[in-house]
C-alpha cells in the first residue's frame, strides 16, 4: 500500500468509494471492501448510506483506529447551523465518535466559503473531525480555501481520460493531496485497449493499469468503488509492479477532455 503522508495526517492512497451503495447489499458490500483489505472509506451526506457504511464498518470488527473515514457536507449544509448539525447526524449515522476527513461536496454558489470553512475549523478544533477538505474544487476555489483555513484534501474526477494538471499543480503546491474519483472512469478504463495492451505486459488489467499510475504520483490517492469481491481483490492488488516510463508517459498521452461528472447548476467553471 501507497501512504499519504502531509500535515500531520498518514492514511492509505487506495481507498474504497461507496457510492451508489446502500441498505443491507451495501453494509455487506463495505464490510467485504474492509475484508478484503481497504482501510479508506469515502461517504457522502448525499449517497444515503452513512447508517449503511456504518454498519458494515461495525461488522468488520477493525479497529478504529487503523480506519480512515471520510464523509462531506451537502449543498444544503453549509451555512454554519447545518454544518454543526449535519456532522453530527453524519456521525450519529456512521456510529462513529470522529470523522477522519470532512469535506464540501461541492463548492456553494449561495453560502460564503469563509463561512462553512470556519465552521468545519470549529469542528476540527472540537474533535469531531480529524482534517477538513474540499471537493470539486477549482484552482481558484483552493487559492480562496487555503487562505481561510487548514484544509487538507481536494477530491476531483480524475483518470487517464481527464487531465487534471492544472488542480493537480495547485493541490501540490498548498501541500494538500488530491483524492482522484471516479478513477476507473465508470467503466470505460476496464474497455481501453491502449491501457488493456499495456496491462498485458505487467499481467495486469487495465483497471489495474490506471490505478496503479495514479498512485505513481505524487500526493495523489483514489477511491475507487467495486461491487464485488473480485473486483475489489483486483483494484487493490498493484503494488506489486511498476510502470515503465515508456508506459507511464503512453497513458499520460490519453489525457483530455473527458469529464463525466459535470452537473448544471453545480459544477464550478472547472480549469482547462
Ligand atoms: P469508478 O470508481 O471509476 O467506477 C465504478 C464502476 O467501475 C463500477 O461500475 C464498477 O463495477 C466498475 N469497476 C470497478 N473496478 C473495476 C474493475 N477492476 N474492473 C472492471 N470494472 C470495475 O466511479 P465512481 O463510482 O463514480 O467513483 C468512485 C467513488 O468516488 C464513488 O463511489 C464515490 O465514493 C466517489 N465520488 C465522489 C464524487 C464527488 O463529487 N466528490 C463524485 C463521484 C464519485 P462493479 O460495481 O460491478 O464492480
Amino acid at each position: 500500500m501507497k501512504f499519504i503522508e502531509t500535515k500531520g495526517a498518514r492514511l492509505p492512497a487506495l481507498g474504497f468509494g461507496t457510492w451508489p451503495l446502500i441498505g443491507a447489499d451495501g453494509a455487506r458490500t463495505v464490510r467485504t471492501a474492509i475484508d478484503v483489505g481497504y482501510r479508506h472509506i469515502d461517504t457522502a451526506q448525499l449517497y444515503g448510506n452513512e447508517a449503511d457504511v456504518g454498519k458494515g464498518i461495525k461488522d468488520s470488527q477493525v479497529p478504529r483506529g487503523e480506519l480512515w473515514v471520510t464523509t462531506k457536507l451537502s449543498r444544503d449544509h453549509l451555512g454554519a447551523a447545518d454544518v454543526a448539525r449535519s456532522t453530527d447526524e453524519s456521525l450519529r449515522k456512521l456510529g462513529l465518535d470522529y470523522l477522519d476527513l470532512l469535506l464540501i461536496h461541492w463548492p456553494s454558489k449561495t453560502v460564503s466559503l469563509a463561512e462553512t470553512l470556519a465552521a468545519m475549523t470549529r469542528l476540527r478544533d472540537s474533535g469531531k473531525t480529524r482534517f477538513i477538505g474540499v471537493s470539486n474544487f477549482t484552482t481558484g476555489l483552493l487559492d480562496e480555501a487555503v487562505r481561510l483555513a487548514d484544509i487538507l484534501c481536494n477530491q476531483v474526477e480524475y483518470h487517464p481520460f481527464l487531465d487534471q494538471r492544472a488542480v493537480l499543480g495547485a493541490t501540490r503546491k498548498h501541500g494538500l493531496f488530491l483524492t482522484a474519483y471516479s478513477p476507473v472512469a465508470r467503466g470505460q478504463v476496464p474497455n481501453d485497449k491502449t491501457l488493456q495492451g499495456i496491462g498485458k505486459k505487467y499481467g495486469k488489467t487495465a483497471a489495474q493499469v490506471a490505478l496503479r499510475w495514479l498512485m505513481e504520483q505524487d500526493n495523489v490517492a483514489a477511491i475507487p468503488k467495486a461491487g464485488s469481491r473480485e473486483h475489489m481483490k483486483a483494484n487493490i492488488d498493484i503494488f506489486d509492479f511498476a510502470l515503465a516510463p515508456e508506459d507511464r508517459a503512453a497513458i499520460d498521452a490519453l489525457r483530455g477532455d473527458g469529464r463525466i461528472v459535470d452537473i448544471a447548476g453545480w459544477s464550478p467553471e472547472w480549469d482547462r
